[in-house]
């Protein structure tokens, strides 16, 4: 289900933000946000996924910290996101569905997007409860056998994300961007809340 009226449009829209716990749908809902803002979504869980078949010493890092459930270090994740915002697609504007997630990242991610006379225009935030958070979780690792959804590393990642991660809503809410939206339900019916929580912020 989608409400065209209650859209946010045009350009103002830009460069957003999606955040969430692990389960919470990000990678779904940024597919078609993304889509409906004609920007491409750039996620570097996708990212670190796919540098994990190369047999680098990088990967092979990668591989390690993934399969752990912890965060790859700011140092080489910053410096993936700022070669993959310079690529054409990204010019008028992008999704960013998984980063920033540390302090450090929001930082880098200022310094990145000022260097073109840009900043961030909204954040969105899914939340969801975390004993259904596992849950999904598990599911996926049943269905797609991801190699992270298994439920000692599902506990380890969710702890990462509360320690590291929930302080980047402070400090986008304080600046005005964060749009806070519930993550349970349908698809449809979460993407309807995105589009009215970022036209009602005032992002
Ligand atoms: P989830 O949100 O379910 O953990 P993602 O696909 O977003 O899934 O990320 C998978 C893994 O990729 C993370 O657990 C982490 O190891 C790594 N990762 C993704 N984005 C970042 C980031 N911004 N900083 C550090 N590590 C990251």
């Amino acid at each position: 289900m989608s409400n065209a009226s209650t859209r946010p449009q045009g350009p103002d829209l830009a460069r957003l933000l999606i955040m969430g716990p692990p389960g919470s749908g990000k990678g779904t809902q940024a597919s078609s946000i993304a889509s409906h803002f004609g920007i491409p979504a750039v996620s570097t869980g996708d990212i670190f996924r796919g540098l994990q078949t190369a047999s680098t010493p990088l990967a092979e890092r990668v591989r390690g910290i993934m399969a752990a459930g912890g965060y790859v270090d700011d140092e080489t994740t910053n410096a993936i996101v700022a070669d993959r915002l310079t690529a054409s697609d990204c010019r008028d504007g992008f999704l960013l569905d998984g980063y920033p997630r540390t302090l450090g990242q929001v930082d880098t991610l200022d310094e990145i997007l000022s260097t073109s006379g840009h900043r961030v225009d909204a954040v969105i935030c899914l939340q969801a409860d975390e004993d259904e958070l596992v849950e999904r979780l598990l599911r996926r690792g049943r269905e797609q056998g991801r190699t992270d959804d298994t439920e000692q590393t599902i506990r380890v990642r969710l702890a990462v994300y509360s320690q590291q991660t929930v302080p980047l809503m402070e400090t986008y809410r304080n600046r005005g961007l964060l749009a806070e939206v519930d993550g349970l339900g349908d698809i449809g019916v979460v993407s309807t809340r995105i589009y009215q929580a970022l036209s009602t912020s005032g992002c």
